[in-house]
């Protein structure tokens, strides 16, 4: 019988590309599946506090196996910022990549060194037992934003050894080499040990 595993996300470009990678040995749900509505806290510090949080709100409340992903974008100049605050980074604003990415360049106007890396951490808990995988993907932040896919910062990220931005490279490719599938394959790879 197929494996379940809960992803403790509602977000459907998420799950597709979470799903491509874990393939069709593992069968998952999203919060919707488990009915699950509600507004999970993720209240910690790191990466690694808020994944454990979703993950432990879930697998106590519903005892399934299951998982959640954090992701930050950690600028060198800016002393890791905006980091577990990525999707608010903008005062006043939630999830407004416009308004996060102004602010960004803002604080970085006039700055040479433009490293900045992407972080994902997940947190898995299988009967009970928690592991925590990590993604990194290391690129820069250019002056003006281009290209048009992906979400978030995608428009002013450059990865290493590209030299277009995430929305310029468009998501075949993003999806081969994000943060967000590197802590995924890690994953894939843990559950295959333990089958
Ligand atoms: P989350 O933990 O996956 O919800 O990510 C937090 C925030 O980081 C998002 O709201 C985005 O602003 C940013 N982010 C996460 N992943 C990506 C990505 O792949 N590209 C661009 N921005 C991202």
């Amino acid at each position: 019988m197929k494996q379940k595993l809960v992803f403790a996300t509602n977000n459907a470009h998420k799950l597709s590309e979470v799903s491509a990678i874990l393939g069709d040995k593992i069968e998952l749900l999203s919060l919707n599946d488990i009915d699950c509505q509600d507004d999970i806290p993720e209240t910690a510090d790191t990466l690694e506090g808020n994944a454990l949080m979703k993950a432990r709100y879930i697998y106590n409340k519903y005892q399934q196996n299951c998982f959640a992903d954090d992701t930050g974008l950690e600028v060198e100049a800016l002393n890791g910022a905006p980091g577990i605050y990525s999707a608010r980074y903008a005062e006043g604003e939630s999830h407004n990549s416009e308004a996060n990415m102004k602010k960004l360049l803002a604080n970085l106007e006039g700055e040479t060194n433009r490293k900045a890396q992407f972080r994902t951490v997940v947190a898995v808990i299988i009967d009970g037992k928690e592991h925590l995988f990590e993604g990194v993907v290391k690129g820069n932040i250019i002056e003006n934003k281009r290209g048009t896919t992906g979400f978030g910062y995608d428009p002013i990220f450059v990865p290493e050894e590209h030299n277009k931005t995430f929305a310029e490279l468009g998501d075949e490719v993003k999806n081969r080499i994000s943060h967000r599938s590197r802590a995924v394959e890690k994953l894939c790879k843990f559950l295959t040990l333990i089958q």
